[in-house]
């Protein structure tokens, strides 16, 4: 019930004045978020690679419906790439793009061709790009421009979200050579015609996918926080005899650094996904719906002089 309420908030205009506008709660973002500017993220991005750490920097911001601000993303992008490069960090870096920010509400085309522009600028300093899933009714478009996109840069990656109910048929498709697949849970509202809403049963697909990706010839990317699942993907890499190389751990800026650092001590490959910029609104309401324990902390943050 409270999931669906922050969800619900996630997409309301009112709430999201209010937070932009409550000093406190801009202070709690900080937690999740790295900051406003390309050079926060850099700077970020330079901590976490110090401590052997990957990392997928995304630009906050979706749902853009003005050709305007779609091209304020792209340029968004090709400052960042600029900046990690000039860190000297690019290489091995990885950009998660939302193509709703890109402007696939306004056309498909449009949002082919600036997702387009931001994997050639990723490709000159050898950074890569993945794709992220949104709600499922943007399932089918997002994919088929992936596959679009993929012919002239076969290494952008793409998302299957557990929760939706043909994650296994996806996964299955996407189980080739060359291909990176992060596999995540689902982070939206959906229907119960096409997703799972049990937390079991989303669990149970994970699972499913999870075997498929990693007998499969891809780079599974395993984007969960989920101790159980990140024990059943130990035990698949072990009996799939998957170096660590060959496949990689995700997890959000801010969200069980422990864990991530565990990981990396143990010689896995572990991404954290950073993102940065002011549309930080959408994403951390998302962020306290998976865990509204995380309320407590924006309440204290909020409630502190
Ligand atoms: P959960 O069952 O939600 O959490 C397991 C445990 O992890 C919790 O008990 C808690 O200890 C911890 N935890 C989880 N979330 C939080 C949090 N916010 N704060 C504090 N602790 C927490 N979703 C999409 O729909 N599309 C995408 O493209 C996408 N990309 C992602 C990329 C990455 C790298 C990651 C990690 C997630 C992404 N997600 C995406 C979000 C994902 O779908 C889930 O909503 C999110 O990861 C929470 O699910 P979980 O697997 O961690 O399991």
């Amino acid at each position: 019930m409270l999931r669906q309420l922050l969800l619900a908030a996630s997409r309301s205009e009112r709430a999201e004045a209010i937070a932009k506008n409550t000093g406190a709660v801009r202070t709690a973002v900080r937690r999740f978020v790295a900051g406003e500017t390309a050079d926060d993220a850099v700077e970020v991005a330079r901590a976490l690679t110090a401590r052997g750490l990957q990392v997928s920097i995304d630009h906050l911001g979706e749902d853009v419906v003005a050709e305007d601000q779609a091209e304020a993303a792209v340029r968004a992008y090709l400052t960042l790439l600029d900046r990690l490069y000039g860190a000297g960090l690019a290489a091995g870096a990885d950009v998660s793009l939302k193509l709703s920010a890109l402007g696939l509400r306004l056309s498909d085309r449009l949002a082919a061709e600036n997702a387009a522009r931001v994997c050639a600028a990723a490709a000159r300093v050898h950074a890569t790009v993945t794709v992220d899933m949104e709600e499922h009714t943007l399932v089918e478009r997002t994919l088929s421009l992936v596959d679009e996109l993929r012919k002239e840069h076969p290494t952008v990656g793409v998302v299957v979200q557990a929760y939706l109910r043909d994650a296994e048929e996806r996964c299955r498709a996407l189980a080739v050579p060359g291909s990176r697949v992060r596999l995540c849970k689902g982070a939206y509202e959906a229907p119960e015609a096409y997703a799972h809403t049990s937390p079991r049963e989303v669990d149970l697909s994970f699972v499913r996918c999870l075997k498929i990706l990693m007998t499969g010839q891809g780079y599974p990317m395993i984007a969960t926080h989920d101790r159980r699942l990140i024990e059943i993907a130990s035990a698949l890499a072990v009996l799939n005899e998957r170096e660590p190389g060959s496949f990689e751990y995700q997890m959000l800026y801010g969200v069980r650094p422990a864990e991530q650092r565990r990981l990396a001590d143990l010689g896995a490959v572990v991404r954290v996904y950073v993102p940065y910029g002011d549309d930080w609104y959408a994403y951390l309401a998302r962020r306290l719906a998976e865990r509204p324990a995380n309320l407590a902390f924006a309440a204290r943050a909020l409630l502190s002089p």
